[in-house]
């Protein structure tokens, strides 16, 4: 029956799957096979892992490998329930009774003398105990695999169940959307292999290659769709503004320019007015990328003076409030000098306002030349009579397919977006190779270094000393952790796996670090917990007791936001530095160093691999993200950084479609993807070519979720 299924069959097709089950999965967002099989495990529980009973004795979950020493015997306890038990010994000799309750069959299932692989938490009663353990029977020279699933579930789908289904959907034909060719130069493995892997693991090696080869795909398809759309992007032209001089515009600031943001405003200048002749102009289609700080909107500023001094409208879009309202105090009185009204719609602009500006900006007479605004404004029915160029700042929020959505509403627009995440070269041609690309270098003179530290354990007391006197000096600290709680569960992620290669040591967590500085080593003084599990009505309010200084420490997990500013804070504090991507611990420590104090970055790390020290190393020596995010690049390969971007944003139904590439350890990957890519579009944008079919249609189907 399997094989008349395809990937894209309803997973009611499947055995046991019924209602019931049907609308279950569907709640997780797996309507198909293809949903299945993208529905990866969200952790793996460490079965090669086997531990002797004596080490077991910690209750934590583990593996053992017993042999049966009893024949099982099964008890009827009470009314209706069973109880199966037998002994079992270790290599050690050591023995622990195994129970099982209303399994009575399992009477006939071991035998004393199978060897068996468990997998459970030991407990003591009269004797050691593994209460309705896992298990394994392991064949002679057949190893048994090191992982075992752990899937994300909902209530009616059990993890038994679920891994049935996967199994089950493992053997419908998987065809290979990737050309033989690719898939030999760059040694990847078939795609129902490496699908099979990713859900039942034989050994770490093989999961990163699986990893590997699904992270290659993904990375192909999301550059394939680029480059296509840039060989056919056909843009638009329309009348140029007018070559205006822009010195007016520099001397109306209150600082220079650095040569970096200069030459930014010049391309966009260019953009704008083409060649001065008055010959119509293709659209812009232009992102600007500087570290935050770096001094982005100002350059947006000139670009919407070029546009207002033809008498244009331009839009700013902005992902929150606060950062409009900030926008708006910047921007009015720099354009109040030319003359220049400056308008701002949010969320809770009075209905009044509201309605003057939309009569104004849809009038051909209308006096707003900048309208600042948050993401919503795209919602909105806005019309404009003048509309030439739209901003959107923050970029990095955006999916690709959103950021087309931006410029389909505006065909006729300039489009300048702005990001802070700072991309490798050749990360920014696969995300966004259909935009021309501007970076700002550099921050402006005057910004204070942020004297950043590695240290490892042996430092904490004096690290602690040095918390105690920031705050006795008024200053304020934030303490970054990896983890929210403790985990004991003997499960480790895909992630963890592919990098285990590294030596990672045990995770620090906010919950149990808050505890113990609050109560033991900083009783005396105000420290505050901030973690994504809290609701936002409690964020909030810690937040804010940090902004107006009533809490001197945080310690939170990596939830604070990038637009949070308190300048008062004079040090940075990470915990297992060595969990983090370098852009995202340069992302941190720009939350530091933005008053007037003196300010630091304790980065703490026990890996003493040589490769997280070299990384570490890296954010001792540069404050550039640029150089930091290449060097992360080459040293452990693009996962930090599809994690940072928030790769959960790209979803597709039923998976997260970069959710590979997150994981991916391999520096070469994404550039090869776009080879690869390149080389197919250049020859073949359309992908008409017979040989192409399967790419299309996969390249239809990726087009639509990122
Ligand atoms: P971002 O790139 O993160 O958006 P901003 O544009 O908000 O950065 O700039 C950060 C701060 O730097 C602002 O207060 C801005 O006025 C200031 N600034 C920008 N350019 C310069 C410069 N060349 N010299 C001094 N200060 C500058
Ligand atoms: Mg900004």
């Amino acid at each position: 029956m399997a094989e008349q299924l395809n990937l894209d069959s309803s997973v009611r097709l499947l055995a046991g799957v019924g209602t019931v089950r049907a609308q279950a999965l569907a709640k997780m967002g797996i309507l198909t096979i293809r949903d299945l099989l993208w529905n990866l495990p969200r952790s793996y529980e460490e079965r090669g892992h086997v531990r002797t009973l004596t080490e077991g004795a910690d209750g934590n979950k583990s593996a053992f490998l017993l042999t049966v020493a009893t024949q099982p015997r099964t008890a009827r306890i009470r009314n209706r329930m069973t109880l199966t038990k037998f002994k079992a010994v270790d290599e050690c000799g050591e023995t622990a009774e195994v129970v099982f309750f209303n399994q009575a069959y399992l009477d006939g299932v071991f035998h004393v003398g199978d060897p068996v692989r468990f997998w459970g938490s030991l407990h003591k009663e009269r004797v050691w105990t593994l209460t309705s353990p896992a298990y394994e029977f392991a064949k002679p020279g057949v190893p048994l695999p090191d992982y075992h699933p752990v899937y994300p579930l909902t209530e009616g789908i059990s993890g038994k169940m679920m891994e049935g289904l996967v199994a089950s959907a493992l053997t419908v034909p998987i065809p290979d959307p990737l050309p033989e060719n690719i898939r030999l130069s760059f040694h990847l493995m078939s795609r129902k292999l490496a699908l099979s892997a990713v859900h039942c693991p034989t050994n770490r090696e093989q999961l990163r290659e699986a990893v590997r080869r699904l992270a290659f795909e993904e990375l192909f398809f999301l550059s394939l769709c680029i480059t296509r759309r840039r060989a056919k992007q056909v843009l638009p032209k329309v009348v140029p503004c007018r070559p205006c001089p822009i010195e007016p515009f520099l001397a109306a600031l209150p600082y220079t320019l650095t040569p970096s943001q200069l030459e930014v405003i010049r391309a966009i200048r260019d953009d704008l007015t083409g060649d001065g002749t008055g010959a119509p102009v293709p659209v812009m289609r232009r992102i600007l990328i500087g570290d935050v700080g770096s001094g982005k909107t100002v350059c947006a500023a000139a670009a919407m003076y070029v546009a207002a001094m033809s008498g244009y409208t331009s839009a700013i879009m902005v992902p929150t409030e606060v950062l409009a309202m900030q926008h708006q105090r910047d921007l009015a009185p720099l354009f109040a000098t030319f003359g220049m009204e400056t308008a701002c719609l949010t969320g809770s602009t009075p209905p009044g306002e509201r309605k003057r500006i939309l009569s104004d900006l849809s009038s051909p007479a209308g006096s707003i030349r900048i309208l600042i605004g948050t993401h919503a404004l795209l919602n909105e029915n806005l019309t404009f009579a003048r509309l030439g160029l739209t901003v959107t700042d923050e970029q990095h929020r955006f999916g690709v397919h959103q950021r087309e959505g931006l410029q389909e509403k505006s065909p006729d627009t300039h489009v300048l977006v702005m990001s802070a995440t700072p991309i490798p070269r050749t990360l920014a041609l696969t995300l966004y190779g259909d935009l021309s690309v501007s970076r700002i270098v550099g921050l402006p003179s005057g910004r204070q270094k942020v004297e950043t530290f590695v240290i490892d354990e042996t430092y904490r007391q004096r690290l602690y000393g040095f918390i105690r006197r920031q705050v006795l000096d008024g200053g304020q600290v934030y303490i970054v952790c990896p983890a929210i709680t403790d985990q004991e569960s003997g499960e480790v992620d895909l992630d963890t796996i592919v990098a285990s290669g590294r030596d990672l040591p045990p995770l620090q967590s906010a919950v149990s670090l808050y505890d113990t500085l609050s109560r033991t080593v900083f009783p005396d003084l105000r420290i505050g917990l901030l973690h994504g599990q809290m609701k936002s009505k409690e964020k909030d309010a810690v937040m804010r007791s940090f902004e107006n200084g009533e809490i001197s420490i945080l310690v939170s997990t990596t939830v604070i936001e990038v637009g949070v500013n308190v300048p008062n804070a004079c040090l940075m504090v990470i915990e297992n530095a060595e969990r983090f991507g370098l852009a995202q611990l340069h992302q941190l420590r720009g939350r530091v160093g933005r008053g007037k104090r003196k300010s630091w970055c304790i980065l703490i790390s026990d890996s003493h691999s040589g490769q997280a020290d070299a990384r570490l190393r890296v954010l001792t020596e540069t404050n550039d993200g640029y150089e930091i995010a290449e060097r992360d690049l080459t040293i452990r390969g693009p996962g930090d950084f599809f994690r940072s971007m928030g790769a959960g944003d790209i979803r597709q139904s039923g998976g997260i479609r970069f959710r590979l590439a997150a994981s991916c350890d391999d520096p070469q990957l994404p550039a090869s993807a776009f080879r690869a890519a390149s080389r197919i579009t250049d020859d073949d944008p359309d992908l008409v070519q017979t040989e192409h079919a399967s790419l299309r249609a996969e390249c239809a189907r990726f087009d639509a979720t990122v």
